[in-house]
C-alpha cells in the first residue's frame, strides 16, 4: 500500500496523536462549548458525528449536514482540525465541501463493501487532501479490514489510518466491543507504515475503561488515541456511558506512560535471540509429533481402529494440565494449545485413513 505520514501541520511528531470529542454533534452550542474546552486542554483534533449510524431505528440518527458549520465554527475559532464520519458519497462531497480535514470510516461501513467503495469513489471526484481513518470492521475480519483500506487507497489517498474500535459479540462481556489485540496487531505486521490508532470508547463502553484500555494501546505501540468527549456527557444524545468530560479526558492523558520505542537494549537483542532458539526447538519438536502422530493413523488404519480414542485424549489433557500449574502457566492458555494440537493430529489421521 502506498501511505504517507498523517502528520499534521502545526501537531508535534509525538505519540499519542489524540482525536476527540463529541459522539455526536447535537446542538451548535454544544459543538462549540465542547470545542473551546478541549481546545484549553491542548486538543488539536475535534471529532464530532454528523451522521450516525444506530443499530435501530427512532433513535437520535445525527443533526446531519446543518452541523456542517459548526464544525467550521470550531476551525476558525479554536484552529483545531476537524474529523467526521462518512457513510455514503453524499457525506463526503458534503464533508469536503465544509473543509473537514479527516474523515473516517465507520465499522459498519467498512463491514461493506459497497459502502465502502462508493465512499471511495466519491473520493476520487473531489480534490481531498485530508486523512482518511478506517475503522475495523463490526465482525473480526482482517481482510475485510485491510479490503476496506486497500479501496480507499486506490482512489489515491495516501494519507490513510486504521482505526482499533473492537468487534461485536452476542454474549454479554466486559467490553461494549471485544479488543481481540491479535487483529490489530496483525494489521500492523502486515502493513508495518500504517499509523494504528486506538479507539478505547467503543471498545470499553464505559467510562472507567477508557484509561486502562488507552495504556494499553500505547504499550502495544499504537500511533494514537480517539477518544469521546462531551461538555456535559450525562447528557449527551448518543453513547452517554462511555463519554468523558474535557478535563477527565486531559486527567487520563497526562497520566499516560508512553514508553520509548525507539532503543533496543544489548539485554532485549539477547533475550530476542533466545527466544527465536526456543520458537525453533518447539516448531521442530512439534513436527515430530506429527510425523509420529501420523504413524499412529497409519497403526489404526491397518488395524481398523477409530481415529479418536476420547479416553487417551481425557489423560493427555488431566495430565498436562496439572503439569501446566505446577510450571505456573495459564491452564486455559495451555488448554488451548493442546486442543489445536490434538485437532492437528485427528485431522493429519483422518487424512491418512482416507488416503487409498
Ligand atoms: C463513532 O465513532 O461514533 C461510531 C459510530 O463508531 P463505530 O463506527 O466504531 O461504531
Ligand atoms: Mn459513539
Amino acid at each position: 500500500m502506498e501511505l504517507e505520514s498523517i502528520l499534521l501541520p502545526g501537531i508535534p511528531d509525538r505519540r499519542p496523536m489524540v482525536i476527540a470529542g463529541p459522539c455526536s454533534a447535537e446542538t451548535e452550542e454544544q459543538v462549540l462549548n465542547t470545542a473551546h474546552e478541549l481546545a484549553g486542554k491542548g486538543i488539536r483534533i475535534y471529532r464530532a458525528g454528523i451522521w450516525k449510524p444506530r443499530t435501530k431505528p427512532g433513535g437520535f440518527e445525527g443533526v446531519g449536514a446543518p452541523g456542517l458549520p459548526w464544525l467550521q465554527r470550531v476551525k476558525e475559532e479554536t484552529g483545531m482540525y476537524t474529523a467526521v464520519e462518512v457513510a455514503t458519497r453524499n457525506h463526503v462531497l458534503e464533508s469536503v465541501r465544509y473543509g473537514i480535514d479527516i474523515l473516517w470510516v465507520g465499522a459498519r461501513t467498512s463491514a461493506n463493501p459497497f459502502a465502502v467503495q462508493d465512499v471511495a469513489d466519491a473520493l476520487k471526484e473531489t480534490d481531498f487532501q485530508g486523512i482518511v481513518l478506517v475503522k475495523n470492521p463490526v465482525n473480526p475480519d482482517l481482510e475485510l479490514w485491510i479490503g476496506a483500506l486497500e479501496r480507499i487507497n486506490n482512489a489515491g489517498i495516501r494519507k490513510i489510518g486504521a482505526i482499533h474500535r473492537g468487534f461485536s459479540s452476542y454474549d454479554k462481556t466486559l467490553y461494549r466491543n471485544l479488543p481481540q489485540w491479535h487483529i490489530p496487531i496483525e494489521l500492523k505486521r502486515r502493513i508495518p507504515n500504517l499509523p494504528l490508532i486506538s479507539d478505547p470508547s467503543h471498545i470499553g463502553g464505559k467510562r472507567e475503561l477508557i484509561a486502562p484500555l488507552s495504556q494499553q494501546a500505547m504499550d502495544l505501540n499504537y500511533d494514537g488515541l480517539i477518544i469521546e468527549s462531551h461538555c456535559s456527557p450525562d447528557a449527551a444524545w448518543s453513547d452517554k456511558d462511555q463519554q468523558i468530560t474535557p478535563d477527565v479526558l486531559s486527567y487520563i492523558l497526562n497520566l499516560l506512560v508512553i514508553r520509548d520505542t525507539k532503543q533496543t537494549t544489548e539485554s532485549l537483542t539477547e533475550l530476542r535471540q533466545q527466544i527465536d532458539l526456543l520458537d525453533d526447538e518447539l516448531l521442530t519438536v512439534l513436527a515430530k509429533r506429527m510425523r509420529i502422530s501420523r504413524e499412529i493413523g497409519q497403526y489404526k488404519k491397518e488395524h481398523n481402529m477409530p481415529v479418536l480414542q476420547t479416553r487417551r485424549y481425557d489423560e493427555i489433557l488431566d495430565k498436562r494440565l496439572s503439569q501446566a500449574k505446577e510450571l505456573e502457566m495459564g491452564v486455559i492458555f495451555t488448554k488451548e494449545v493442546l486442543e489445536a494440537i490434538h485437532e492437528e493430529s485427528i485431522r493429519q489421521q483422518i487424512e491418512i485413513l482416507n488416503q487409498a
